[in-house]
């Protein structure tokens, strides 16, 4: 490539970024850090009534978060205005674009006389200047739009690079509105104003968009502007093959932090949502940064699972360390008003637990019984802590009061008291899991002991007996 690459995200600031929106965006970065380009972050804002400042903070978060660092921007496209009037300006003058003072009354009448003749409804053209016709006067009191002179004939092509060649008739697309009555600028002639500024070499967006791009290289070459490459990414379905929903996972990319996702996995299951390298699941940041393409970007619709989505959050966090890990399972924990600072070492028994956690959440679930004593259900009581496993629980109390504090000897404390009353370890381990943490199964016993104090674990066993 003899050009430096240049993409941009573009999201409406109409809600959350959810996880169709981070794809395209995950793709664009990625495209543009492949190949040592520029990734611009746009906001495009000029849906005033469904923009707000707080959706544009929950996308920079979101993209903050996921580590999509932009080079240049955001811009605003509101704070462009005066650009985009100036176009307006100089397409008028080149007669590219042009007024119109059809109302819209006087549309629906063109349309319904269109439908009566079995013709499909369209814009008639008749402020359409062309050589040698007449146009009619403009009437009083009535503010025009202003109309993009779309080419009559021949149609537009370009090879799409994700779907291949995408073609439509020029006689298929009417004189697109590119200005409001209140000379305000629309959507389609914004976008093209701001790739044609910001020298966008790489256009890549939901599929979403495809019937757009017609318009949008028309105008672009009508500025005289190189129109740039497409790659327009299909949909995400859910697990169930419908369009994804909230119900499936199309959720704000925060909510993922919620629920206990660690970015580089979510980063990682988004790349291979549609995009593949070989037969590779396990892709870092840098790999992908290193392999990224639009060549391996399937033209399909790609399906959301949740499985993978959780086998690869496990195989992040075991990536992680425990003092990492600990910063942010203390965090969780402080918000469910559990403290970590006293007690046992949050590092130690991140060390234990975390290969048995597909998310942070099930990894603080699991130790806020560590720091807060557990209610033991009754359940697990009538099961697990009948008169006999009580018996042995204070037998081995009896050991713990004196036994050297350290793993060995805490596991010799148990086997003897299995020995003692000739049961099997199972019959006093579980007992004392559930008196400990309020559940039948952690890791290994004599680590878990070892992780508390004595004071604690005598004091909890005390609780049971
Ligand atoms: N603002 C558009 C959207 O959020 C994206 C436009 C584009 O990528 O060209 O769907």
């Amino acid at each position: 490539m003899t050009q430096i690459v240049r993409t941009r995200f573009a999201p409406s600031p109409t809600g959350f970024l959810h996880i169709g929106g981070a794809r395209t965006a995950l793709f664009s970065w990625a495209f543009a850090r492949r190949f040592g380009g520029d990734f611009v972050l746009r906001i495009e804002d000029t849906d005033v009534a469904r923009s707000s400042q707080e959706a544009v903070d929950a996308i920079l978060e979101s993209m903050k978060w996921l580590g999509l660092e932009w080079d240049e921007g955001p811009f605003y496209q509101m704070k462009r205005m005066d650009r985009y009037k100036e176009v307006l300006a100089a397409m008028l003058a080149d007669g590219t674009a042009y007024h119109c003072y059809t109302t819209p009354e006087e549309l629906d009448q063109i349309r319904d006389a269109q439908r009566a003749r079995g013709e499909k409804p369209r814009y008639d053209g008749r402020w359409r200047p062309e050589r040698g016709k007449e146009l009619p006067t403009p009437p009083e009191g009535v503010k025009p739009v202003v109309r993009f002179r779309n080419p009559a004939e021949g149609s537009v092509t370009w090879r799409d690079l994700v779907k291949g060649e995408i073609s439509f008739e020029n006689s298929e697309l009417d004189d697109l509105i590119i200005a409001r009555p209140d000379g305000t600028p629309t959507y389609n002639f914004c976008v093209v104003v701001d790739d044609w500024d910001m020298s966008i070499t790489h256009v890549i967006r939901g599929d979403d968009h495809v019937n757009n791009t017609p318009r949008q290289i028309n105008i672009l070459r009508a500025l005289g502007a190189e129109v740039p490459e497409f790659a327009h990414l299909s949909m995400i379905l859910g697990p169930d093959g419908q369009k994804l929903s909230k119900r499936h996972g199309a959720v704000s990319v925060m909510q993922y932090d919620d629920d206990g996702y660690l970015p580089e996995a979510v980063i990682n299951y988004l790349a291979r949502l549609g995009w593949s390298h070989g037969d590779d699941e396990i892709i870092s940041r840098e790999q992908l940064i290193e392999w990224f393409d639009l060549d391996h970007i399937t033209p399909s619709a790609a399906q959301f699972n949740f499985e993978k989505l959780d086998w690869l959050n496990a195989h992040y966090i075991k990536q992680t360390t425990p003092e990492v890990l600990a910063e942010d399972i203390a965090r969780r924990l402080a918000k469910r008003g559990v403290e970590t600072a006293q007690g046992p070492s949050l590092v130690t028994l991140i060390g234990l637990y975390r290969d048995r956690a597909s998310t942070l959440v099930q990894l603080a679930d699991a130790l806020e019984a560590f720091y807060r004593e557990p209610v033991i259900s009754e359940e697990l009581a009538i099961q697990h802590l009948s008169e006999a496993s009580r018996g042995a629980l204070a037998k081995l109390r009896g050991r713990l009061a004196d036994v050297s504090w350290e793993k060995a000897a805490l596991s010799q404390s148990i086997k003897d008291t299995c020995t003692e009353l000739g049961v099997k370890m199972p019959q006093v381990a579980i007992p004392l899991r559930v008196a400990l943490l309020g559940v039948p199964q952690t890791p290994s016993i004599d680590a878990v002991l070892e992780a508390m104090s004595r004071e604690a674990v005598l004091a909890r066993i005390d609780r049971v007996l």
